[in-house]
């Protein structure tokens, strides 16, 4: 057992203590309760397809503790309950392993309730069937069907078909406004869509029960499509007008056009806004009902709580859904049903997401010499999900099925439930996320890594002099550089430092410690880049301060008579890869730039911004890099392990499109400041530049997606470079970035085992260590698709919609991707409709439960700057939104599409809560109101004009409304309640956001009000696109005309 073994250091020391993972000392300890949540559930996660499970003592003797007690000394909770998980929806009551087809929970298991929304009028008038939306007066369990939520008489109009009259909500022959419905809002209804107990929910009548019992026949059930909804479910892939035969022409595109004409009618009230499905309501729900609660990844397609909920992760075998979150956590069993229901079937994962302080580390495991064991035929690597066999001398693969000699050191005995002994002790046999530490066989050219290094190049051209930028930076890196990313536990980082300056010729410095001035280096050939210094230029900062120092201080002096304003930006990249060839290491350049290069160099830029490409088939040219160059260079960064991050500090265009391709290929960011000023906009910046200089990281990363037999990883969407199609290559990839992962079929999924994910990443650690990151995850498989249905996460596939349209607008006009919007999203629910909800009238809207906000989310989507296709926008903005959203993880798209608005006049300042986000709507703004609004980039406090002076008086320290200045964007530091909980705030928030946000405030009726509303997704978007209200409406329509 010498080399081999299963070196325990790093990992248990790292566990702390009581975390319920592994206790301190690793299985030594018999106070802690050593995976007693086990004990309680024989069927929990490591336990074979046979279910025969019974927990037993760990080796090191350890009891099974109560199942009840478990968390009782050892978790920190934010809740009360420890073991109050109400069964999730999907099929977590079941047993996790072979739960038998045909379980009770299929047919005895009360269903989540569907959304019904009743359209009685080709008026659009709608209201609830007595689905969850009900009248919240009446108890829960009051019997359904007979009071209907809609307590109106129904309109005069008698029971039409809904058609002509729908084809758009904006046109001529949209009904009359309409009474507002009687039903009393739903706003705070703790209750909705969420009974305490869903098995004493009573079913929903003829109209709401959405599963009905026993499984439908056939196949799933599944009547055939109706024309059109055979579709390719994958998106990009489908040619436009392939649902033309219900599409009614280019008018049913109306209202997603975007052109602000069409959106100039006066507002029609039609319905009481508070009847459709709202997503503050949902969010809120589910924090009631799974905030503060821990959440054990011990079942198998386990719906996590949704991403707005507080709640903790205790990792039992699945990872956390902090790494990996799905769109549905039950696939369908064939390609067939896929194809039919089109909802699309990803993961967007997160490899590096930060966990929060009461949460397990990941351990690191060591294989000593041999490295990690892997199965010889698919290569994926040592989890939970292989099965020991043989009296533990081979084990078969979960993903492949092969069956594999366990290598002799690694050998264990099993015990009577044919699980090894040493289970619990192993973190790669028991959980879902841990580490390898990798061998030299991982490492480049068989050789150790070097630490990182982290390059700042500054452009020092006239605009960026001028504007104090230079200076600004210069200052904030003597003290920044105390904090560049550290191993945990160490007391210094290993990361080392070189500085570059520019503008159409490249200056190298120095900055050896033994010099007592930094020396400078000039290479004007910037068409062969190179590096002049060998030596000196990445060096330790703690050991080179005194010449860093001295040379951040003469910097800005240097160039401050500096005429030049024409830039370089490739050679700057290239200078930076070959720095890092040069050192044999991997890194991140960190580039302060202003205007387009256009100075005679590779990678010349022009100005190619055409505001009259808009709305045409042009349009997407806008939006595509120009090839060459850069696609060049972000090859040569991905082979380097050269991560680049972009501070663009603009006042035109710079293309955008074009500068953003390398960053958005090597897991970099891209932050941008237009008409950048130090005095209003120099904290933002640094806020964003500390974020991101401290933020965790890994370097010259690999990623493999590995899945069980039936299934494959197809597409994927992130920073990210691909030169095949299962290698997912990121220069860098920090805990903010994610990869959002295609599935597709290539045979049957059995119900049985389920569909098995594993994520490994190979990477360098801050400190130069080789390791792997091992993410496993495990979805069920159901010939139903209602269980599809019941398993969606909304923010998941809202996430996935993302990030596919704003692939697929490289390539179709914008009309065309936002039609495949709506086609895929009617598809979606038209299926559920058809297949999974009992019969009802064609009248009426029935929303999956998982789904019923998905609508809101998709026509915020359509309505963001890269989708809407407006004039107003500029381009530069448009392509940024554009590459940032498509390395966003599930919170970052979630808070994106949907905004914060938080009605703050009425705060309870005694008390830390935050008051509850209203929904996103002008209707919710009131005169004497005060709001913030925020999305994770944009952050606005809105003042109405009748905001009591009081409150003015106390937050703004000025009498009243009348008084605030027009270009205020801070608040002042005042000493009272109000000031001090409104700022606490907003710190809050900037501190959970990945990046900073610069707080506009906004005074009702002033002309920044535009920017403040175009957040406001449920109403009309100022740019075009339509209300939530006329696009459910829309939808609803697209609906019935796929089920004809
Ligand atoms: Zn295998």
């Amino acid at each position: 057992m010498s080399q081999q073994g299963y070196v325990a250091t790093p990992p248990y020391s790292q566990a702390q203590p009581g975390m319920g993972g592994y206790p301190a000392g690793f299985g030594s300890s018999p106070a802690q309760p050593l995976y007693g949540h086990y004990g309680g559930q024989p069927q929990s996660f490591p336990a074979p397809p046979t279910g025969l499970m019974k927990p037993v003592s760990s080796p090191s003797g350890m009891p099974p503790p109560e199942v009840s007690s478990q968390y009782g000394s050892n978790i920190q909770q934010n809740g009360s309950h420890p073991q109050r998980y109400p069964a999730p929806p999907a099929a977590a009551a079941a047993s996790p392993y072979g739960h038998p087809p045909n379980s009770p929970y299929h047919t005895i298991a009360p269903q989540a309730p569907a959304q019904q929304l009743t359209n009685q009028m080709g008026s659009m008038n709608l209201g609830y069937g007595p689905g969850p939306m009900q009248n919240p007066q009446a108890p829960p369990t009051s019997p359904p069907a007979q009071q209907p939520f809609q307590t109106a008489p129904p309109p005069t109009m008698g029971q039409t078909t809904l058609g002509p009259p729908l084809t758009g909500p904006h046109s001529p022959q949209m009904a009359p406004p309409q009474s507002p419905l009687a039903g009393p809002s739903l706003g705070g209804h703790p209750s909705l869509g969420g009974h305490p107990s869903m098995g004493g929910h009573p079913p929903m009548g003829g109209m709401g029960r959405p599963f009905p019992g026993p499984p439908p026949p056939g196949s799933g059930g599944f009547q055939q499509p109706g024309p059109g909804a055979a579709g390719q479910p994958g998106y990009p892939q489908q040619p436009q007008g392939q649902f033309g035969g219900q599409m009614a022409g280019p008018g049913m595109a109306g209202p997603f056009q975007g052109g602000a004409a069409h959106m100039s009618g006066p507002p029609q009230k039609k319905l009481d806004p508070d009847s459709i499905p709202s997503t503050t309501q949902v969010t809120e729900d589910d924090q009631a009902k799974r905030g503060g609660q821990v959440y054990t990844t011990n079942l198998r397609g386990q719906v996590p709580p949704l991403v707005t909920t507080d709640f903790t992760v205790q990792d039992q075998g699945n990872a956390s859904p902090r790494f990996m979150r799905c769109t549905t956590y039950s696939f369908p069993c064939t390609a067939d049903l896929a194809k039919q229901c089109q909802v699309p079937l990803g993961a967007i994962i997160k490899p590096f997401a930060t966990l929060p302080k009461n949460e397990t580390p990941l351990y690191v495991v060591n294989h000593g010499e041999t490295g990690p064991i892997r199965c010889n035929r698919c290569k994926a690597y040592m989890c939970p999900y292989m099965q020991f066999i043989d009296g533990g001398r081979r084990y078969q693969c979960g993903f492949c099925n092969c069956v594999n000699e366990v290598p002799a050191f690694y050998f264990q005995h099993l015990d009577h439930m044919g699980r090894r002994v040493d289970l619990y002790e192993r973190p790669e046999l028991s959980l879902g996320s841990y580490e390898f530490e990798a061998t030299l066989d991982y490492c480049k050219n068989n050789k150790p890594d070097s630490p990182p290094a982290y390059i700042f190049m500054i452009d020092v051209s006239y605009a960026n002099i001028k504007s104090g930028l230079v200076r600004l930076v210069c200052e904030e890196l003597k003290t920044l550089l105390d904090n560049l990313p550290r191993e945990d536990g160490s007391e210094s980082s290993t990361v080392k430092v070189g500085f570059v300056t520019y503008n159409k010729i490249l200056h190298f410095y120095n900055v050896k410690s033994a010099l007592a001035q930094p020396q400078m280096m000039v290479v004007s050939d910037t068409a062969e880049m190179f590096v002049p210094l060998l030596d000196g230029f990445l060096v330790n900062f703690q050991e080179s301060r005194a010449v860093i120092n001295n040379l951040l201080d003469q910097i800005p002096d240097m160039f401050a008579d500096t005429n030049e304003s024409e830039t370089v930006f490739a050679p700057v990249i290239q200078a930076g890869v070959e720095a890092l060839k040069t050192a044999e290491c991997s890194g991140k350049l960190f580039i302060f730039h202003s205007s387009i290069p256009t100075a005679d160099a590779p990678g010349k830029l022009k100005n190619r911004d055409d505001k009259k490409l808009i709305n045409t088939e042009k349009e997407k040219t806008l939006f595509q890099p120009q090839k060459g160059v850069y696609e060049q260079l972000s090859k040569d960064c991905v082979s380097q392990g050269c991560s680049v991050d972009l501070f663009l500090f603009p006042s035109q265009y710079v293309d955008l499109a074009t500068m953003g391709d390398v960053p958005t290929h090597t897991g970099g960011s891209i932050f941008k400041y237009s008409n950048f000023q130090v005095e209003m906009d120099g904290e933002h910046f640094l806020s964003d530049l500390r974020k991101d200089v401290e933020k965790a990281i890994g370097f010259d990363a690999i990623m493999r997606v590995r899945t069980s037999t039936g299934f494959r990883a197809t597409n994927f969407f992130g920073a990210i470079h691909m030169n095949n199609t299962t290698d997912v290559e990121m220069a860098a990839v920090d805990c903010d970035k994610a990869v959002t992962v295609e599935f597709k079929h290539d045979d049957k999924l059995s119900e049985e085992t389920g569909a098995l994910m594993q994520c490994a990443l190979l990477y360098t650690t801050v400190s130069g260590q080789r390791r792997l990151r091992i993410h496993n995850l495990s979805l069920n498989c159901s010939a139903q698709l209602s269980e599809l249905y019941k398993s969606c996460e909304t923010d998941a596939l809202i996430n996935f919609f993302a990030k596919s349209a704003y692939r697929a607008m490289l390539n179709q006009p914008l009309k065309t991707v936002r039609e495949i919007l709506v086609n895929q999203t009617a598809h979606m629910l038209a299926c559920y409709r058809k297949n999974c909800s009992s019969p009802s009238t064609a009248s009426q809207l029935i929303l999956p439960d998982a789904m019923k906000v998905f609508p809101v989310y998709l026509n915020s989507l359509m309505k963001t700057g890269p989708l809407v296709g407006s004039a107003e926008l500029s381009t530069d903005d448009r392509a940024h939104q554009r590459l940032i959203a498509t390395a966003m993880g599930v919170e970052d798209t979630q808070l994106l599409l949907y905004p914060r608005l938080i009605p703050l006049h009425n705060m309870d300042v005694a008390s830390d809560v935050v008051p509850a986000p209203v929904r996103c709507s002008e209707e919710r703004l009131t005169d004497a109101g005060m709001f913030l609004l925020e999305n994770g980039r944009s952050l606005f406090l809105w003042l109405g004009q009748a905001c009591p002076p009081e409150l003015v008086q106390r937050v703004f320290n000025v009498p009243s409304f009348a008084h605030l200045p027009a270009d205020l964007s801070s608040l002042p530091v005042l000493d009272n309640p109000q000031s001090k909980k409104l700022r606490s705030i907003i710190d809050s928030l900037l501190d959970q956001r990945p990046s900073a946000m610069k707080l506009l405030i906004v005074k009702q009726k002033d002309r920044s009000e535009m920017l403040f509303r175009q957040h406001l997704v449920e109403d009309k978007g100022p740019h075009g696109g339509a209300s939530y209200m006329d696009f459910l409406c829309y939808v609803h329509c697209e609906i019935r005309q796929v089920l004809t």
